[in-house]
């Protein structure tokens, strides 16, 4: 079976027995997010080999894990005594059924080898519609709890749920399986990738790697988990936790406890007499050091406000701080989040605890401002943070009611395959899910606050989890409460803190700046009730790079050292700039204008992208000159820079019907414009990559409803050399004037202009941007270009020949192929037509290059090689008969 992309597995559906789709990126084939498997069928009726060891494993001494297991037999006892597993936790008839197929599958696989296995389906039907698998989750059957608790996670209505099919699915030809997949695929519609949602995969966990200890058990008859995590089993796990990483026993905790920085919040919380009183008081370290003086420990929340938080909460006001620091506030009239914050905060024996809400006045924009900016310090210097993840706003609390088997790993062995009994958890992707996914990761503040937290716990939809900055483990949950084995966590990166190599890396190296990245592209798509926070709720993790890079220099999100590439910067077509208010935000270089995600720009440091530009000056002005990674007043970047006027348009005579056939027509138009306005040439899109565009605004792609056409300047900031993969590129800004059609004279003279995309073009056409026309009234220089055009394309499309003969010379071991020659025969037509010989493609493979006197041997370089000699030699004639564009100086806002 071939691993293929979406694309393919639509072209081929009708083609193929099984496909697999694997999400971009990523390399273990193991890991796949969804198998199609055409008509799987109903499992082959009860296989059956009477000649194979069976019950090899059901040893006596295991022990029913969950309480009321006794069942378990009942269930199991309805089952054909042909069952290829036995089920330690009890399953219902259905999952049952599925499950013993697996087996089978496996048998054949062992027994009869991997040719008989191909012939069987690597998936079934497991449930059809809702109500057999809510019937599943009422008789416990621990395979149906697992996938409603999944289900829930995703927050899926029961109707839908009701309207599918639940597929079980492995990968086929190879054993061990590592994983088992559960799909939705909508009823009576036809199978495609569409109508194909991998809900959860199943890790397999075989026991002779893996014991009991791994679930946290003595043995397997200690399984114990309880209804609620609000339970003292649970709060135990936790406690744990904490000690482990205090404890540090085997070192790998060091970042989670770091020199203690003796930096306390402006306000605290005083849990210990909360818990004495029902009183929750304010106290203030600088008014009552007494009280600080043994106990200076304290714990922070990440919570949701949600609409109702934002008019409901009992926040700090003026009025009410001196009663607050009195008194104290009920505990009963706080919203259930807080008063759990509270309840877990006194597990710890900890007597501090900051909320927001209740420690910065909320209705005094000074201390806001002057409480906001010190979030770096507070959530650092916190011993942990508790994170609320699966409430959307205060009154959900932080726990949650569950089925203790949602915690619990299924333990299944399967019947002559040599004993091999396995234990059954959701996998990495799933279990982080539930993190992820919430409705607290979300939120814009909140990312900074888990990524600065030395410790999160986090209250998700099931269980309690764990995250620190170790190296490792750095996770444990309920379900492992050891830490797992899991080889990525968290899109594969743990805390970024936690990364052994951050602090030890080089400063400036390439994977501080990927890291930041990462960053970049996962802010961008949290939700802020108030947008202009944007720049602060960034800000502490800006400071923590700022201690990686200290060289460098924060721009409103990009790291100087970066530019010019980190301009490039891509808005997603959803996203757009935020509208102008009286509160600035960013420039509009800066990814932090934008509303919505966006994709930052891969650097490159190969080598082969050179700055077409030459940077003046950057000023940035913070609002406290102290924070400058928080908000700004004002900001530009002063640059001299090539420019030329273009237009975007759809290309209308390009969009015929078979264009909505291949699935939506994109082709547009790109019009090249002299400095006076006059069209130098038209570019289109279809069928080729001429260019490509991507606009700050919210756009149509098919630009239908949009405007006919947009209007603005193209500012080259880099080229990247061609490579054998890629052709000569050149990526730059669309901008336009600042202050409606004229441009706006800046301060020291330069025209003002802002973002309003990207675009880059590609191959030939990049030469184009780089001159002009000298218009010495006759047409002669605009039939040049398009003979140098012509030129160019069959230098390029002989070097791919060139680069075809070259193989096929290496492999073959000719001198000189057909298809070489063929390319020369063209490539020197083409050099007669053109009245300057530029370059010339001898039979003798010789390249010269005219005036300059330089010879290249062809028969002695590399295609790249060759492809700069061409390039460099057109560039040359180009110089001599177009005028190279002066570099203008802008300023960009
Ligand atoms: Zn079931
Ligand atoms: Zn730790």
């Amino acid at each position: 079976m071939n691993l293929l992309d979406s694309d393919e597995i639509l072209t081929l559906n009708d083609k193929l027995t099984s496909f697999v789709l694997v999400s971009p990126n990523r390399v273990d084939d193991d890991d796949v997010d969804i198998f199609v498997v055409k008509a799987p069928g109903p499992p082959p009726s009860t296989p059956h080999d009477e000649t194979r060891a069976s019950s090899a494993a059901h040893p006596d001494e295991t022990t029913e894990p969950c309480p009321d297991a006794a069942q378990g037999s009942k269930v199991r006892a309805t089952l054909p005594e042909t069952a290829s597993i036995d089920c330690m936790t009890r399953l219902c008839d259905i999952c049952h059924k599925a499950l013993n197929y697996l087996g089978y599958y496996l048998d054949v696989f062992r027994s009869k080898g991997k040719e008989a296995a191909e012939d069987l389906p690597t998936a079934c039907l497991l449930h059809h519609g809702a109500k057999t698998l809510q019937d599943g989750e009422d008789e416990r059957c621990h395979l149906c709890v697992f996938l409603m608790a999944t289900l829930r996670v995703e927050r899926l209505a029961m109707e839908s749920i009701d309207q599918s099919n639940i597929e079980i699915c492995w990968q086929s030809n190879t054993t061990p399986i590592k994983r088992l997949h559960f799909a939705l695929t909508h009823r009576g519609h036809p199978r495609s990738a569409k109508n194909y949602w991998n809900i959860l995969k199943l890790h397999i966990w075989p026991s002779s790697e893996f014991d009991t200890a791994l679930f946290g058990m003595s043995d397997e008859g200690s399984m114990k988990r309880h209804s609620s995590t609000e339970s003292a089993l649970t709060r135990d796990n936790a406690i744990h936790w904490l000690e482990r990483c205090q404890a540090n026993e085997d070192g790998k905790h060091s970042q989670c406890n770091p020199a203690v920085v003796d930096c306390l919040p402006l306000r605290l919380l005083d849990v210990k007499s909360a818990m004495e009183t029902s009183m929750l008081k304010l106290a203030m370290p600088a008014d009552t050091p007494d009280a600080f003086d043994s106990e200076r420990q304290y714990v922070t929340l990440s919570h949701c406000w949600g609409k109702w938080g934002a008019s409901e909460l009992p926040v700090l006001t003026k009025e009410n701080l001196a009663k607050r620091l009195r008194d104290g506030v009920p505990i009963s009239e706080l919203p259930k989040t807080f008063q759990d914050a509270v309840k877990v905060a006194s597990w710890f024996n900890i007597r501090w605890l900051w909320i927001d809400s209740l420690c910065i006045l909320q209705n005094c924009p000074e201390d806001w401002q002057r409480e906001s900016i010190k979030m770096y310090d507070i959530y650092k210097n916190a011993l942990l943070n508790i994170s609320a993840d699966d409430s959307p706003d205060g009154r959900f609390g932080c726990f949650r009611d569950r089925d203790p088997l949602a915690v619990l790993p299924i333990n299944i062995c399967f019947r002559g395959q040599e004993n091999w009994k396995c234990w059954l958890t959701q996998d990495a992707h799933a279990v982080f899910n539930s993190i992820t996914k919430s409705p607290l990761a979300k939120r814009g503040w909140v990312f900074q606050e888990r990524q600065l937290s030395r410790r999160v716990l986090h209250f998700t939809s099931h269980e309690l989890m764990w995250e620190c900055c170790a190296e490792a483990p750095y996770f444990a949950s309920e379900t492992f409460p050891g830490g797992t084995p899991f080889k990525s966590v968290f899109n594969g990166k743990p805390k970024f803190q936690a990364k052994s190599n951050f602090g030890a890396m080089e400063h400036g190296s390439p994977a501080v700046f990927q890291a930041w990245n990462t960053i970049c592209k996962e802010y961008s798509g949290k939700v802020f009730s108030h947008v202009k926070d944007k720049l602060v709720a960034l800000s502490g993790l800006a400071q923590e790079f700022e201690v990686a890079l200290p060289d460098d220099t924060y721009l409103a999100g990009i790291w100087r050292s970066t530019l010019p590439q980190s301009l490039l910067w891509q808005s997603s077509g959803e996203s757009r700039p935020v509208p102008p208010s009286k509160h600035y935000l960013a420039p509009t270089w800066s990814w932090l204008s934008i509303d919505g995600p966006i994709s930052p720009f891969h650097l490159d440091y190969s080598g082969s992208t050179y700055s077409l530009v030459n940077i003046v000056d950057v000023k940035t002005t913070a609002v406290f000159s102290s924070k400058r990674t928080a908000s700004l007043k004002d900001a530009s970047i002063t640059m001299r820079c090539f420019m030329r006027p273009v237009e975007i348009r759809p290309d209308y005579k390009k969009k015929p019907w078979y264009m909505l056939a291949m699935g939506g027509g994109k082709a547009h138009e790109l019009v090249i414009k002299d400095e006076d306005g006059e069209e130098t040439s038209r570019v289109s899109n279809f069928h080729s990559d001429a260019f490509h565009f991507s606009f700050d605004i919210e756009w149509d792609q098919d630009m239908e409803s949009g405007p006919e056409v947009v209007a603005g300047y193209f500012v080259p900031l880099t080229m990247n050399k061609p490579t054998e993969n890629s052709s000569l590129s050149i990526q730059g800004l669309l901008v336009e004037p600042v202050g409606g059609d004229g441009q706006v004279e800046g301060e020291e003279g330069e025209a003002t202009y802002r973002r309003i995309g990207v675009l880059s073009v590609f191959g030939p056409h990049c030469q184009r941007i780089k001159y002009k026309l000298v218009h010495d009234g006759t047409n002669e220089g605009e039939q040049d270009w398009d003979r140098l055009l012509q030129r160019l394309r069959v230098t390029h499309q002989s070097f791919e020949n060139m680069k075809r003969a070259e193989s096929k010379n290496e492999s073959e071991g000719e001198v000189k192929g057909e298809a070489e020659g063929e390319a020369e025969g063209e490539a020197e037509k083409a050099s007669e037509e053109i009245n300057t010989k530029v370059i010339e493609a001898d039979s003798r493979e010789q390249l010269s290059v005219s005036e300059r006197g330089a010879q290249i041997d062809i028969s002695l370089v590399g295609v790249t090689e060759r492809l700069y000699a061409f390039d460099e030699a057109v560039d040359e004639e180009l110089g001599k008969r177009f005028e190279r564009l002066d570099l203008k100086k802008i300023k960009l806002v």
